[in-house]
């Protein structure tokens, strides 16, 4: 083994981005082997794969004996184990599991062993000892901020102050806050509210908009983002939402879509850019793929972001995925703009050999400080280990060949892979002390 291959494999990783369950929550009750490993991406490619909705749902149901389910994937896995999502949990049941590959034979014994292994300390051995994570931030999507901190650091997305659609969600936002909202001043008061209240708990900005529209944030007037307000406050269309067991109706108002509401979506990313300006807080975007079946990536093409990225110029942009497959379009958006930063996270997950090409390609067109190497983006630890497995790899394989080509010396190659995985990220988000 090289010593620039040891030396990437015992750099101590700080992790842009994840989803996981909180330990507590995860040792609390059984876990099944489907359910960890079909809760997001390798589930979505046995979809794409053949795979029906109503079959994944059955196969998830553990009233179901494992065998039984696992037969129903079974011939969409065969199919579909060729990508890099099943590659990651292929390096997981083999590392920590002891278990070489997933298949009929072996679904019951990596079920046993998963719950034998199942109580507090999961965490530490998988995340700090096996895949050297120091710290992670934690994107809890529903903004949960209570985790432990010693694994994680939580980013919101306040897309409940966004994505406001009716009088419900108004009345929503305004009980969380414990405020009446009856104006744009108000609802902008009540973000303020929010975001002092959690000020000492997060570490960031999410803004994961392009799983429900375009990210392309224009600059609106307060009128015109009021006039969507007043159009939610005021709307006198209903519809029966719910009706109980005992006859209980209650009748709601009806909301706008999505595209109507759009002016006050727009209005309030910018509120939210502007705080974090006022708080010197680093914005998280999401870019490029989107996780799951049926999504329209052109939504996600990061070029539409450079509206924000010219007017929130001391805002630090760390943008997702290398927003694939726009990762040229991101290269020239991070070499143009000091506040864009190109983040590889899930990227190795999602094709292995494209995270490889664009670091490649990366370093020879961005400054090496604005590339950050590793983010898991998995719900469940286990992924976070195979895909750090897997960016260790790619990192090194890149660096040591650009070193044997005499690009880099072995010092440089050192130097940028600590970089990759570990300081800029500690740049970036000067908050975090480690
Ligand atoms: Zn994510």
């Amino acid at each position: 083994m090289s010593s620039l291959e040891t030396y990437v494999e015992n750099l101590w990783i700080v992790d842009s981005h994840e989803h996981t369950v909180q330990e507590d929550e995860r040792v609390s009750s059984k876990v099944d082997p489907l359910q960890i490993f079909l809760s997001q991406y390798a589930s979505s490619d046995l979809i794409s794969a053949g795979l029906t909705v109503e079959d994944y749902v059955h196969a998830l149901d553990t009233r179901i004996p494992l065998k039984e389910r696992w037969k129903i994937i079974e011939p969409y896995w065969v199919k579909a184990k060729n990508t890099s999502y099943f590659e990651v949990i292929k390096l997981a049941v083999q590392d920590i599991y002891g278990i070489s590959e997933l298949n009929e034979d072996t679904v019951e014994d990596l079920s046993i062993k998963m719950n034998s292994m199942n109580k507090k300390g999961l965490y530490k051995w998988i995340l700090k000892d096996l895949a050297k994570i120091k710290v992670s931030i934690y994107d809890g999507i529903s903004d949960i901020v209570e985790v432990d901190r010693s694994f994680f650091l939580p980013v919101v997305r306040l897309e409940d102050f966004i994505l406001i659609r009716s009088r419900e969600d108004v009345r929503r936002v305004s009980e969380s806050v414990k405020i009446p909202i009856h104006s744009l001043r108000d609802l902008e008061k009540a973000l303020e509210i929010k975001v002092q209240s959690i000020l000492d708990k997060i570490v960031g900005f999410k803004i994961a908009l392009a799983y429900r529209r375009d990210i392309h944030f224009e600059k609106v007037t307060f009128d015109e983002a009021e006039k969507v307000l007043n159009k939610i406050l005021g709307s006198e269309k209903t519809f029966i939402r719910y009706t109980s067991p005992d006859g209980v109706r209650l009748t709601m108002s009806d909301e706008l879509s999505v595209e109507e509401c759009r002016h006050l979506q727009n209005y309030m990313v910018h509120r939210i850019l502007g705080l974090a300006c006022k708080h010197k807080l680093p914005v998280q975007v999401h870019t490029g793929l989107q996780e799951g079946n049926l999504n329209l990536v052109s939504n996600s093409n990061p070029l539409n972001l450079a509206n924000l990225f010219m007017e929130y110029y001391d805002v630090k942009f760390d943008v997702f995925h290398g927003s694939y497959p726009y990762v040229r379009e991101l290269a020239v958006l991070a070499k143009n703009f000091p506040n864009v930063y190109v983040d590889l996270c899930w990227l190795h997950a999602v094709s292995s050999s494209s995270a490889k090409s664009a670091l490649e390609e990366l370093l020879d067109m961005v400054p090496a400080n604005k590339i950050i190497g590793f983010g898991g983006d998995y719900k469940h630890v286990e992924g976070i280990y195979g895909h750090s497995k897997i960016a260790r790899k790619n990192i090194f394989e890149v660096l040591q060949d650009k070193v044997d080509c005499g690009r880099f010396s072995f010092d440089e190659a050192k130097n940028i892979a600590r970089m990759l995985l570990h300081d800029n990220l500690l740049e970036i988000f000067a908050t975090i002390k480690v």
